[in-house]
Order: structure tokens, then sequence, then C-alpha cells
């Protein structure tokens, strides 16, 4: 069974397992009530998840023991902004929430940075356990301890630091996810194994063909990979003053991508889009050989997301949103950008006309002359 463990040497009473296993969805809560007690658990999901898996999931923790809340938002992004939020604290509140009280998020990223801020505030901070039920989520969100909610300045604005006691993966629930949420997550495999791992990397090539929801043995290959990659940089660098940066890898263009179009692209979308315009950033630059370039572009096309900039961008707002990007300083925005395949540059400098015409964006000045 693959355990991959989070160690956060300063503060070792934080550190924490993923424990993926095909199944282990209808394990958890025999597993939690051992774990934790019969303390009160407050399992926050929105209304798919709630249908698939959540009802199920609640009826088993309450004949573990437990004394159960099920607490179910409106699926989609739009959950994650500060209405929701306060009308789940007013929730948690009512059901007599206290300081040894549980969350549980169960569901995929929206869930995960929702319930997890609800858990990293109220009174303070509770005990927080992830149960990512998307493969983005699986792979990315639900480990790390990122968490938070959106503005309507953008996305992300508002969050915190606060790491989960336990994470619990079921490669089985990729079942049930719409394929575009599917590969939506595939986009965060590539660029783990991009900026950190060559062989990794070189494998999912090999896969390609092979990878679909229903794979579930190479489902839960995948993603103890990926779980064991960003645990090993969670681990060096928590807070993002360093390392922890190679994960926005691709993701400069792509939050620009997604705040200038109004959030029309999926997340992996837009950094499947990201990376490969990153890499030819990277290639004019000098930085990464032209073979590696087209082998990341290649694989984003084997795994059908999408590698081209969209027709229309609107320039101004992207241009904006690069500069507003949150790895930029004094300087200027600094890419994070390849050196080959499972290595990167942090902290590279780009010439803003390089980004407009990797993007197909003719900038004023030369369109006049
Ligand atoms: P992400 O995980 O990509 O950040 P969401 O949390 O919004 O985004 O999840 C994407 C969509 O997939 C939502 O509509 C959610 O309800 C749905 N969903 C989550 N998990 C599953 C699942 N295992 N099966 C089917 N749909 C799911
Ligand atoms: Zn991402």
């Amino acid at each position: 069974m693959p355990r991959i463990r989070v160690r956060l040497d300063a503060l070792r009473d934080r550190s924490y397992t993923v424990e993926i296993r095909p199944g282990i969805l209808a394990e958890v809560p025999l597993l939690l009530s051992r774990a934790e007690g019969k303390r009160r658990v407050f399992v926050i999901t929105d209304s798919n998840v709630t249908r698939l898996y959540g009802s199920e999931f609640a009826s088993r923790l309450a004949a573990a023991g437990c004394e159960v809340a099920l607490l179910e938002v409106p699926a989609g992004e739009r959950s994650k902004s500060s209405p929701t939020l306060n009308g789940l604290y007013t929730r948690l509140f009512r059901g007599g929430v206290r300081r040894d009280s549980l969350v549980i998020a169960l569901g995929g990223g929206v869930i995960g940075d929702l319930a997890g801020y609800l858990a990293a505030t109220v009174l303070r901070g509770v005990r927080l356990v992830q149960v990512p039920t998307t493969l983005l989520a699986q792979v990315d969100s639900s480990v790390g301890g990122k968490v938070g909610i959106d503005h309507p300045a953008g996305k992300n604005l508002i969050g915190a630091f606060h790491q989960p006691s336990a994470v619990y993966i079921d490669p089985e629930a990729l079942l049930t996810l719409p394929e575009d949420e599917f590969r939506n997550g595939l986009a965060e495999v590539v660029k783990i194994a991009a900026a950190r791992d060559a062989p990794f990397f070189a494998n999912i090539e090999r896969n390609a063909p092979r990878i679909r929801r229903e794979n579930t043995a190479l489902n839960a290959k995948i993603v103890e990979t990926a779980v064991a990659l960003k645990a090993s940089v969670v681990e060096k660098d928590e807070r993002e003053t360093g390392l922890r940066r190679v994960l926005n890898l691709g993701h400069t263009i792509g939050h620009a991508l997604e705040s200038s179009g109004g959030f029309a692209l999926k997340h992996g979308q837009a950094i499947a889009i990201g990376m490969a315009a990153e890499a030819r950033i990277a290639r004019e630059l000098g930085l990464l050989p032209p073979p590696a370039c087209l082998r990341l572009t290649g694989l984003l096309e084997a795994l059908r997301l999408p590698v081209d900039p969209p027709g229309t961008i609107n320039e101004r707002a992207f241009m904006s949103a690069i500069a507003l990007d949150k790895k930029s300083d004094v300087t200027g925005t600094r890419f994070v950008l390849l050196r080959r395949i499972g290595e990167c540059a942090p902290g590279v400098p780009v010439p803003a006309d390089l980004i407009r015409k990797t993007m197909g964006l003719v900038s004023r000045k030369s369109k006049h002359g």
C-alpha cells in the first residue's frame, strides 16, 4: 500500500501521512474514528460529491460512532467565496464546533481550499483531513497546506498555510469524474514531472495512450509519484520562499490567461497552454534545448491538453495580470523556466516583448510601424 510521509522537520508534530489506495474511501470513516476517537466531525462537500460519495461517507462515519454534520455547498468555483465561507462558519457554530472538532474536505480543489481555510480560521484553527476526489486535488492541491478563497479582485487572494493532519486518496473516485476534469488534473501531473523528475516524465510519455479515468492501477501509480514529488518540495520549503516556486511552472502565463479571459478556461487547460508558452520562452532565451521544448508540447498534446494560446486574448488585461503575478517584485515578473526535462530555473526575468511575441500578441508599437 503506497504511503507517503510528508516531513516538516522543524515542527515534527505537523508531519502527516498521505494514504493512496483504490477503495480507501469506504474505509476512511473507520480509520478516522479509530485515529481520532469520537470527536465531532464536519464533512464539507459539494452538491455533486454529496450525491456520489458524501451521503454514504457521512453514514459510515456515524455508524463508526462519530457525531457527524454533512455540510454541502454548491459545486463550482463560486463557492470559494466569503459569503459561502460565512455560511459555513454559522453552521459550524450552530453545530457546536470546538477546538478538538475535525473538518473533513471531501471533494475537488474547490472544497479542499474552502474547507481548509474554514479549518485554518475557525476558533483559530481546528484539525483538517483532506479526502480529494478530483485528479487535480489528488496530485496537487490536497498536499502542501495552501488553503484559501477567492476575492472579486482575483483568485486565491485570501488564504493561509494549514497543513492537513492526514490525506486519504482513492483513485477509484476518478471513475466518476468528467473527462475534462480528469485531463485538467493531468496538466498538474505533467507540471510536476517536467519540473522535478525526468524518469517520471518519460514514464508518462510511454503510458500516455493508456492513461484514462478507468485505468485505476495506472492512476494510483501516477498519483503516488506526483504526491511524493510534491511532498518532497513542500518539506523543503513549506511557505514558498524558494524551492516551492518550481510548482509555479506554467502558472505565470496560465494564471494570466485565466484571469484575463474571465475564467472561461479551466485551470488545467490554462497551465497546459502556459507550460507550452513558457517552454518556448525558455527556448528563445537559450535556456531550454529545442528538442526538450518539443517533448513537453508533444506530451501535452498526447494527453489532449491545449498548447496554443487562445485566438483572442485581451492584451492589456493579460499583460497587467503578468505584472501582478505573485512572483513579481520590484524588479518585475520572474518566471520559473525549464532548463531541461526534470529541472527548472526559478526567478528568470523575461522581457515583455518576448511574452507578447510568444502569445501571438503584436504590440501596438510594432503594429504601427
Ligand atoms: P478542481 O478539483 O479541478 O479544483 P472542483 O473542486 O470544482 O475543481 O471539482 C470539479 C468538478 O468535479 C466539480 O463540479 C465537482 O463537483 C466535481 N467532482 C469532484 N469530484 C468528483 C468525482 N469523484 N466524480 C465526479 N465529479 C466530481
Ligand atoms: Zn495549478
